[in-house]
């Protein structure tokens, strides 16, 4: 896209005056009021619980449930995300997650992902909604599946009268049975959208800058612990471009993605169902395929006294891996054919069950080489950064 279409794009004065008036009584009329009046610890309650609410239906309600398919919530739950969702201010959940599968589809691509990096961190930040972008232009085409969600399109239709309540109404009402409309209104109303928003968009903006790229380098997105701590659990988003439709971001146990945490509670209360995993085996396999990214690329660079040695134990490595992808592949395709046959020919549950247990042991033993192999490959890798 060309500088002069970008700078020619016509402003959106709603979303400009928006961000630029709450963020400015976000750092003046806030303070000020709680230096000569003060806020109650009611209030800081109030503002924390908000602020999750919202934080929480974005990332499990627009992120993971509606625009990834990754799980489903029953009406309770769709119902709550949709309400606070609102609360939170960044469009539909219509508009949002049609615009969020071209941000994956597109990823980067300057003149299809509506809030590519690749125009700079202002742009995926907050530019994006500021001025009528060609890139942002909304095409519900990718969106016929949440045209489908009755609780969808009521959000979307009553929009604004959900906003306006969710945003002023409440907060006014709650200040007035408090005692205290205005500070309420500054601290849970106006103070966290703007940590709200702000937070939300990190997500867009430094995920697709700084951390790590475990998993894939076929895009800017990364992760990040410490941008998962404000993101409930949304910095690992190199994994989540890679894996898109798992209902984790942070997928190891120890990863801090407190809406994963969310979405398991949710389900063992019978609120959620049909949460999507990733094999663990795929998950594997994209971690040593970035080792071998690695190393090939540290081999390159460096030069060592036994250079053929190296390179052929990473020739005997990447043998050994395309072998082991090629058995997996097999063992998939010999499971679904017996589960298919066990299903037509309804066999005692016995032996099924017993079939099922020994393939089990053989996805958990290809697991487990390709968890040895990356180990190996990693101390590879320390081997080649020390004669760098
Ligand atoms: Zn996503
Ligand atoms: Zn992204």
């Amino acid at each position: 896209m060309s500088a002069d279409v970008q700078q020619n794009a016509p402003r959106i004065w709603v979303t400009t005056l928006l961000f630029s008036l709450t963020f400015i009584i976000a750092v003046t009329a806030v303070p000020l009021y709680g230096f000569l009046v003060g806020y109650s610890l009611t209030q800081w309650v109030l503002f924390v619980v908000f602020l999750a609410f919202c934080g929480f239906s974005i990332t499990a309600g627009y992120h993971r449930l509606w625009s990834h398919r990754a799980y489903d919530g029953n009406v309770v739950v769709r119902a709550f995300f949709a309400f606070w969702g609102a609360c939170a201010l960044q469009n539909s959940i219509l508009i949002w997650g049609s615009g969020h599968r071209r941000h994956h589809r597109h990823v980067d691509d300057n003149d299809k992902d509506p809030y590519s990096i690749n125009r700079g961190f202002w742009y995926a930040h907050i530019g994006w909604m500021l001025r009528n972008y060609p890139s942002g232009e909304v095409d519900l085409s990718n969106a016929q599946d949440l045209q489908r969600d009755p609780i969808v399109m009521f959000q979307h239709k009553y929009y604004v009268p959900l906003v306006l309540f969710s945003n002023i109404a409440l907060p006014a009402l709650i200040g007035l049975a408090i005692g205290d409309v205005i500070g309420t209104l500054l601290l849970v109303g106006v103070l966290r959208l703007v940590v709200s928003h702000h937070v939300t968009f990190f997500i867009n903006s430094l995920c697709h800058m700084w951390g790590n790229q475990p998993y894939t380098n076929t895009n800017t997105a990364r992760d990040n612990f410490f941008l998962a701590l404000v993101t409930y659990g949304e910095g690992y988003h190199n994994f989540h471009h890679y894996f898109q439709t798992d209902y984790r971001n942070g997928v190891r146990w120890w990863q801090f993605d407190p809406t994963k945490w969310l979405i398991n509670v949710l389900s063992w209360v019978g609120m959620a169902s049909n949460l999507r995993r990733v094999p663990d085996f795929k998950i594997q396999e994209a971690l040593v395929h970035m080792q071998f990214e690695k190393a090939k690329d540290q081999l390159k660079r460096i030069h060592l006294p036994n250079m053929e040695a190296w390179k052929e134990t990473l020739e005997a490595e990447y043998q050994q891996f395309t072998k082991t992808l090629a058995d997996w592949k097999q063992l998939r395709a010999e499971w679904y054919e017996q589960k298919r046959q066990e299903f037509a020919e309804k066999k005692q549950e016995l032996q099924e069950k017993w079939h099922r247990a020994a393939a089990r042991t053989r996805f958990k033993e290809m697991e487990y080489m390709l968890k040895m192999q990356r180990k190996r490959l990693q101390m590879l890798n320390l081997n080649f950064a020390a004669a760098t």
